[in-house]
């Protein structure tokens, strides 16, 4: 009952097919005219989405691919019904699912035919409405803003392009100008292979137009980087758009950012990364173009929605005003002294708990103690996070258990969850690791209550609002430099989670904001991490090195925990030993060494709790209220 067909705004999305030169009659180029073979139709679909205290309503508005005549009657006349039926599939396919590759590039044709799709369909509804308010195109920089999240839209630039010159007259100066005007463009990663790039001969048979306008664009920037005489030839190569190393290829990164006036990363620390890697040389030919808009989680959903015990307790203590002002919330940091609010705080944390240990009693059958420590490493599954990591020090601490029963363990359940892509290999088989680690602890009466290894399925959203409220510690162990920002670190310490992370994406800011006392830092740096691979890291000697970490791969690699499938975890435990990209081995010891650095503060409870309370008041800053009034001040010009 909340989406709303919008029929009347629909527009049509071509593919294919060819370009047409249109001259005047003493032989001057006029305009370009694309003729495509295939023709799509994408249809609006509103979502009204209600402001907090419904003060604003907003318009989501989505679309759906439909074949332009849903019968076809020519070819249906003729009797092709399978090339009727296969138009109308193609047209729904546009639409129908999101590829679920993370930090990954999908370089399948369909990919680029969505990524065009969804970005034609709301350019000419922007320019449609724009010329229908005011008239003329000129003004469309002041009255709009349009934002590249990612660069999965980046083709809404050349798009534009053909949108001012070759349907609006234009030439390519204005059209240029009103472009980056228009644009922005959010970073969200550094990671090579998650860098989108199309192969030039797909692009052109697909997108005949952009192609010519790409290079038209290119030949535009590359002309301005020479006329600084600044770059030498190999730094003009790495500004191009087109790749020509190999097959040639379409760099998406690079079109968004020279088609954007702002250019931002999503951390402080992921920002200044992008100006020594990716963005290297076109930042130095466009120096005021790279800013920061560091991350933030929206506190109605992390805090009030997900959390109602906290929240009571907080407007019992300082108020209402965080509801409306989340940087109110720094009014708890008072209480994290106070004894009886201490209590109270802990109370809560036990109730979300418990409530967490329903869950998963109902979903897997494991009963857990409520009182032990609820360690949790919940996000999408990829080596960089290093869940391995995380899960080679359970199996270390499970060996330290059996063999040191007498010591005085602190009883510690950790979680796993977190969906890996269909073709990610390695991300599949450390999710079969975790769940054959978690079979194998929680059958061993040596460490009953004191150990616990739980695999959560299907993390989502909602299930996400049970896991935060519920975390005594949140894991944002990710290889330095690897993480753009993290919004997970900010949800759990918003909830009174202590972080044990690397100095990492939205890491580095958390810990400036809680203070050095109230987080657990280790591992390398991001300086260090590249001193390591730059000048010849060896991880075997790292492994052979560290006795509890050569035990763990030793017990991983004998079987101990697929003992219908001894050599089910092989490639994995050579790719350490071998190459270790992600650093785990190197950051293994004192990754271990942290966590029973946890322990002795979590046996001191009130310790404990005031530094939980202090994580809650401190990280207000996190709100995406801030993130989002900060892009309207600094890159949208929208007065707020
Ligand atoms: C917040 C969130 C994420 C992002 O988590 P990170 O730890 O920042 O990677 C992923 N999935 C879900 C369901 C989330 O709620």
């Amino acid at each position: 009952p909340w989406e709303f067909d919008r029929r009347e705004r629909s527009s049509e999305v071509g593919f294919g097919g060819s370009v047409e030169s249109i001259t005047s009659k003493d032989g001057r180029l006029e305009r370009h005219v694309w003729k495509p073979t295939e023709h799509v139709l994408a249809v609006a679909y509103d979502t009204p989405v209600a402001g907090w205290r419904a003060n604003r309503v907003n318009t989501l508005r989505l679309w759906s691919g439909m074949p332009i005549d849903p019968i076809l009657l020519d070819k249906f006349n003729a009797g092709d019904h399978i090339g009727a039926l296969a138009e109308s599939n193609k047209a729904d396919a546009l639409s129908r699912v999101l590829y679920p590759a993370d930090s990954h590039m999908a370089g399948q044709e369909l990919r680029l035919r969505q990524e065009y799709f969804f970005s034609t369909a709301s350019l000419q509804d922007i320019v449609q409405r724009h010329l229908s308010q005011y008239g003329d195109l000129q003004s469309l920089p002041d009255k709009a803003a349009i934002h590249l999240n990612d660069t999965h839209p980046a083709i809404a630039v050349p798009e534009l392009m053909r949108l001012l010159m070759d349907v609006h007259g234009m030439d390519f100066d204005q059209a240029w100008d009103i472009t980056k005007r228009t644009f922005g463009y959010t970073n969200h990663t550094l990671l090579p292979e998650a860098l989108e790039s199309w192969p030039v001969p797909l692009f052109e048979r697909l997108l005949p137009r952009h192609m010519q306008i790409v290079y038209a664009i290119n030949a535009e920037v590359l002309l301005e980087a020479r006329a600084t005489n600044k770059f030498s030839g190999e730094q003009i190569s790495r500004i191009s758009l087109i790749q020509e190393n190999g097959d040639r290829r379409v760099r998406m990164g690079n079109l968004a950012f020279v088609g954007s006036h702002s250019i931002n990363g999503v951390s402080a620390l992921h920002t200044e990364l992008m100006k020594e890697t990716v963005f290297a040389d076109l930042h130095k030919l466009y120096p005021d173009r790279i800013n920061n808009k560091t991350n933030g989680i929206t506190p109605r959903r992390w805090l009030i929605q997900c959390n109602p015990g906290l929240t009571a307790l907080a407007r019992e203590a300082i108020g209402d005003r965080f509801l409306d002002d989340i940087d109110a919330i720094k009014g708890l940091d008072a209480f994290a002294g106070d004894a009886t609010f201490r209590e109270k705080f802990a109370a809560v944390k036990r109730a979300n708990k418990s409530r967490l240990a329903n869950l998963v009693a109902d979903r897997l059958g494991i009963k857990l103690d409520p009182s032990a420590l609820f360690d949790i490493q919940v996000k999408r599954i990829h080596e960089y996070k290093r869940q391995l990591l995380n899960i080679l020090e359970a199996v270390a601490l499970y060996d330290q258990i059996r063999s040191h029963p007498e010591r005085d363990w602190m009883p510690r359940v950790k979680f796993f969850g977190g969906k890996a892509a269909p073709s990610y290999h390695n991300a599949k088989l450390i999710i079969k690791l975790a769940n054959d680690v978690a079979r194998v602890i929680n059958r061993d009466p040596a460490v009953r209550g004191l150990l616990k290894v739980v695999f959560v399925p299907n993390y989502n959203v909602s299930l996400a609002e049970v896991l935060m409220p519920a975390a005594d510690l949140s894991e944002q162990i990710s290889t330095a430099g690897m993480e753009a920002s993290g919004t997970g670190n900010m949800k759990f310490a918003l909830n009174g989670a202590l972080t044990i992370g690397t100095l990492d994406g939205a890491n580095v800011e958390i810990k400036e904001c809680v203070g050095d006392d109230n987080i657990f830092i280790f591992g390398l740096t991001t300086a260090e991490v590249a001193e390591r691979r730059n000048n010849g890291y060896n991880p075997r000697a790292v492994i052979e090195g560290s006795p509890e970490l050569s035990q763990a791969l030793a017990a991983i690699s004998s079987g101990v925990f697929s003992p219908d499938d001894p050599q089910r975890y092989r490639a994995l435990i050579d790719g350490l030993y071998n190459s270790d990209w992600f650093m785990v081995a190197a950051d293994f010891d004192t990754y271990a060494a942290t966590q029973r650095d946890v322990d002795t503060v979590w046996r001191n409870s009130p310790d404990w709790y005031a530094r939980a309370i202090r994580n809650v008041a401190r990280v207000g800053w996190f709100s995406s209220d801030r993130t989002i009034r900060q892009y309207a001040k600094e890159i949208w010009n929208v007065p707020v």
